[in-house]
């Protein structure tokens, strides 16, 4: 059986401790994973601290020739990593494909840095001064990232980090480690030095020596809002500079005036797509006055239609949950709805996959959709995680954003309309990062930023697009004056200087 490696200064590095990986079609292991310790962290941090003496001075250009190599490495195997993440996450390949594209799209914003970081520069601010500003890179710079997007997830981070002139030190989710390997493979090829970019496995042990490591700068951190809160406290508690992004529960409104197919149609695929294992996935779609019963029956008709299957077979649009226990938790989650009075109008759990007998013991479970679903029972305070859509019906607009603002989280929400007024109301109205009107999933661009409010996102920054370069990078504001003829010369005074 394969042991997947740690990846330190340009070679693989084994490890002492390693953990099982599964494949989730199937409920095989397939691989086993190096759990990474202090030590481990520290021969990363040591390569990366080396690494960024001669990265952190080369030119701009030459840090964004290697994203121009990166970003052509990742199209021409995009099929090869799309596999690796199916097979190891469960998600479709077409899927694992979707954010491959969407991380590269970082790599394509980090390719043209170079306007992001021109600095500012003030002519005579006093007689014969000037000022101007710059940016300059932060050191060793750490991610810790969730299963869910192997990929992508580390994509927001690692090219702002290293074309921003830092070195990076990526902690991986334990679950779907393979992806990570394979990224830092294609930087090798596309002439990054060895060290500024390295990979630790593992899960806490990993995570504490990375949080209080003092070589490292700063933390970039995805996954669930308790870990975030946690990473969060523990490495600004070290001195680090933290961005962490937590859990979400997104909320689609759908208004009367709504076309009903359409909304349902994209409220299926925001639910169920990738299982419900996004964080920007539809987990409750609230149902404004008369929309409701009609919204319902369209739901229903929808999910009963989900292909779910193995993520590599033609036509499959859904694949298994990343692990038994998850499958567990969602299929009790919803068993606990039932019992606190929703009604479970769609029922996904014992889902068998028929025409695929190597499933037999893979980690499968329907599309479920629940209704009447209210904002004191469980399955609509907790982040179910899984293909569970959640049905709540609200009597008016000002109901379902009140409903929304309510919620701890606030990652993504939409709002199914044809009113301008009404989409101008509820984007101005709700307490949530990332919003769609008549779209699902509003995953913004890369060269936008990336965050939810309240819970979903701890401390102040986003991730990626501005708020990225200004994360991985310190300003210097420069004050000059040169020597000028005597006679123009001013006076040095006692006081607190001011313009003359
Ligand atoms: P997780 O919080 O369990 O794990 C995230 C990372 O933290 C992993 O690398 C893991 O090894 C590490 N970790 C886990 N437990 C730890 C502990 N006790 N101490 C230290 N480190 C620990 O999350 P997950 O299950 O991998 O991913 C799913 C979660 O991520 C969901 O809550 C989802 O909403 C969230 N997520 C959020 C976003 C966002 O942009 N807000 C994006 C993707 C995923």
């Amino acid at each position: 059986m394969t042991t997947i490696p740690h990846w330190i200064n340009g070679s693989p590095v084994p490890g002492a401790d390693s953990a099982p990986v599964f494949n989730p079609a199937t409920g095989q292991e397939r691989a086993r994973v190096v759990l990474g310790d202090a030590a481990d962290v520290d021969a990363a941090v040591t390569a990366a601290a080396t690494a960024f003496e001669s990265w952190s001075e080369s030119s701009l250009s030459r840090r964004t020739q290697v994203m121009f190599a990166f970003r052509q490495l990742l199209v021409e195997h995009e099929e090869e990593l799309a596999r690796i993440i199916s097979a190891e996450h469960g998600k479709t390949v077409d899927d694992a494909r979707g954010e491959i594209t969407r991380g590269r799209e970082v790599v394509e914003f980090a390719c043209g840095l170079g306007d992001v970081l021109k600095g500012s520069f003030s002519d005579q601010v006093s007689r014969g001064v000037d000022v101007h500003d710059f940016r300059q890179p932060l050191g060793v710079v750490a991610g810790i990232t969730p299963f869910n997007f192997p990929a992508m997830v580390p994509l927001w981070m690692h090219p702002i980090a290293i074309a921003t002139g830092n070195t990076f030190v990526l902690k991986p989710s334990e679950r779907d480690p393979s992806a990570a390997n394979f990224v830092a493979e294609l930087y090798r090829r596309a002439g990054l030095p060895d060290g500024v970019f390295n990979v630790v496995h593992g899960g806490k042990p990993a995570v504490d020596a990375l949080l209080t490591h003092p070589g490292i700068e700063a933390v970039s951190f995805v996954g669930s809002t308790p870990i975030a809160k946690y990473v969060h406290e523990q490495a600004t508690a070290h001195g680090k500079r933290v961005q962490a992004l937590g859990g979400a529960k997104n909320h689609a409104v759908v208004l009367p005036d709504a076309d009903l197919e359409f909304a349902a149609d994209h409220i299926t695929a925001g639910a169920y797509g990738s299982a419900g294992e996004r964080c920007m996935a539809v987990s409750v779609a609230v149902a404004v006055g008369e929309a409701a019963d009609a919204l319902v029956e369209v739901l229903a008709r929808k999910a009963r239609e989900v292909r779910v299957g193995p993520g590599d077979a033609p036509g499959v649009e859904m694949g298994p949950l990343v692990t038994e226990a998850a499958r567990e938790r969602v299929e009790n989650a919803v068993g606990a709805a039932a019992s606190q009075g929703a009604t479970v109008v769609v029922d996904g759990r014992g889902l068998k996959v028929d025409d695929h007998p190597e499933c037999a013991a893979g980690f499968f479970i329907g599309p479920s959709l629940l209704d009447h679903v209210t904002a004191e029972m469980d399955a609509y305070r907790e982040e179910l995680f899984g293909p569970v859509l959640a049905v709540v019906r609200a009597e008016s607009l000002d109901e379902a954003i009140a409903l929304i603002n309510a919620n701890p989280y606030g990652n993504g929400t939409a709002l199914f309309t044809a009113s301008g007024e009404a989409a101008r109301r509820f984007r101005r109205g709700v307490k949530v990062g990332m919003i769609g009107i008549n779209v699902p999933v509003p995953v913004p661009m890369s060269y936008y930023s990336f965050g939810g409010w309240k819970d979903s996102l701890i401390g102040d920054s986003p991730v990626h697009g501005p708020d990225g370069v200004r994360f991985y990078t310190r300003p210097k504001v420069v004050t000059t004056r040169w020597p000028q003829p005597a006679q123009q010369r001013t006076a040095a005074g006692f006081d607190f200087p001011t313009s003359n």
